[in-house]
């Protein structure tokens, strides 16, 4: 399917004056920090601006840095998409993600050679996975990997990669190989990346730690599976991820750079082309609600191809919901809550004698299901350090019932540990 052109977001002073008014009413606005303050000026800006073009620039937390709010993913990005990269740039897309295991390579290659001329005018980041055991030496090599394919002699931001143990941040060799990694000039920043189970307590941990300068975390309306009932009295985040504010506010306090992904709660895009109307698109919806967080800087967000990158860069600008935007992500809910397992919730895996980290597993389940890329999925499941095998022979299936969302992992998780493992 032809995906939807850019389309001027539909924002006129009514709708917005109402969504506010409705806003504040409700004290919505205390609980979720969002910046509405100069909204006029920027949305006035944002739909006069065409064609689709980063409309808002803004500053990491205390590096320095300044990014575009809408930013480059590159987890699928293969060679010979340079002009996928090239097309971004061009649209004031400055900040590029990437990590040394994304596409075995490819993505910091083809990254490095479409930008080999623009290392000036970008940021570029990488991440690596080093485990409690992993040593700076090879932490070194990793890094010097990515400056190779990336074609620099430094990464803006390293992160440590998806990290959900605790024991990860207290790997003291993590922090040697930073320093002298900052002192080669390899490295100008370092960060934290995650999104499973155990996201708050790793994020807590990295911020008061004070080792850190940025945190990328998954971050989407979906984290609140009844948010839209609440929408209009009591915005709270009881749900799946409830610390996941307090955490965000935390790191901006103290002048952390707050960059989130899987905005999208699966990307199931195709499945909203029927009820996106009058403008406004799912993705451009659910970019406006994390965007409208003030605690939130800056999105990633994975872009395949030219049409994406249109329609994404709609939402550039948007620090507020949009006429519309509601009800699609409340029908994005309706088709997709009872199947979609929530970033960063873990509320099952206590009823696993086996310890299966299973909201890792069903990460690894969204990129084949919804993204449609199950090489992507078989390539992070391989890299989980305890996959799902043990289900294999769990007959009892203790963790049965125990999704609050209704996620029949009992029956799910053994048919995916041998489609992502058979050869
Ligand atoms: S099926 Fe059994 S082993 Fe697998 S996650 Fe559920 S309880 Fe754990
Ligand atoms: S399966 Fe349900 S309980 Fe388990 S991590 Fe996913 S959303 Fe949470």
């Amino acid at each position: 399917m032809k995906l939807r052109q850019y389309e001027r977001p539909e924002s006129n002073c009514t709708s917005y004056t109402f969504d506010r008014r409705e806003f504040l009413k409700t004290g919505a606005l205390a609980s979720l920090g969002v910046g509405l303050l100069s909204v006029a000026g920027e949305v006035g800006a944002a739909i006069n601006s065409t064609p689709p073009r980063v409309r808002r620039y803004v500053p990491l937390g205390s590096t320095g840095l300044k990014i575009s709010d809408i930013s480059f993913g590159s987890s699928r990005l293969r060679s010979g998409q340079e002009d996928l990269v090239r097309r971004a740039f061009d649209l004031g897309i400055n900040y590029f993600d990437s990590a040394s295991d994304y596409t075995d390579g490819e993505a910091e290659s083809t990254i490095g050679s479409a930008l080999r001329d623009k290392r000036d005018k970008v940021v570029l980041t990488s991440k690596m996975f080093a485990y409690p055991t992993t040593t700076q030496q090879e932490m070194m090599l990793t890094l010097e990997g990515s400056l190779k394919r990336l074609q620099t002699d430094h990464v803006d931001i390293f992160f440590n990669h998806a990290v959900n143990e605790v024991e990860r941040l207290k790997n003291p060799e993590w922090y040697a190989f930073v320093d002298k990694a900052k002192g080669q000039g390899k490295v100008k920043f370092t960060g934290m990346s995650g999104h499973a189970g155990n996201l708050g307590e790793c994020l807590d941990y990295a911020i008061d730690s004070g080792h850190y300068d940025v945190i990328l975390a998954a971050h989407n309306f979906g984290q609140d599976p009844s948010f839209f009932k609440r929408f209009f009295r009591d915005y709270d985040f009881i749900a799946v991820q409830p610390q996941l504010p307090r955490i965000l506010a935390k790191a901006k306090s103290k002048g952390m750079g707050t960059v989130v992904m899987k905005t999208l709660m699966g990307a199931r895009l195709n499945d909203m082309r029927p009820y996106e109307k009058g403008g406004a698109t799912f993705s451009q919806a659910a970019f406006r609600w994390v965007l409208s967080n003030s605690n939130v800087d800056a999105l990633i967000v994975t872009m395949t191809s030219p049409d994406l990158i249109d329609e994404y860069l709609g939402a550039s600008g948007w620090r507020t919901a949009a006429a519309g935007d509601i009800p699609l992500l409340r029908r994005y809910l309706a088709l997709n809550s009872a199947s979609h397992c929530r970033n960063g919730c873990k509320a099952c895996e206590e009823s696993c004698p086996s310890g299966v980290p299973i909201s890792q597993v069903l990460r690894t389940r969204m990129y084949a299901r919804d993204y449609g890329d199950f090489e992507l999925a078989r390539r992070e499941y391989k890299l989980l350090p305890v996959d799902a095998s043990a289900c294999l022979s769990c007959a009892a299936t203790p963790c049965k019932g125990a999704c609050p969302i209704g996620l029949e992992t009992g029956e799910i998780m053994a048919p995916l540990h041998r489609k992502l493992t058979e050869v």
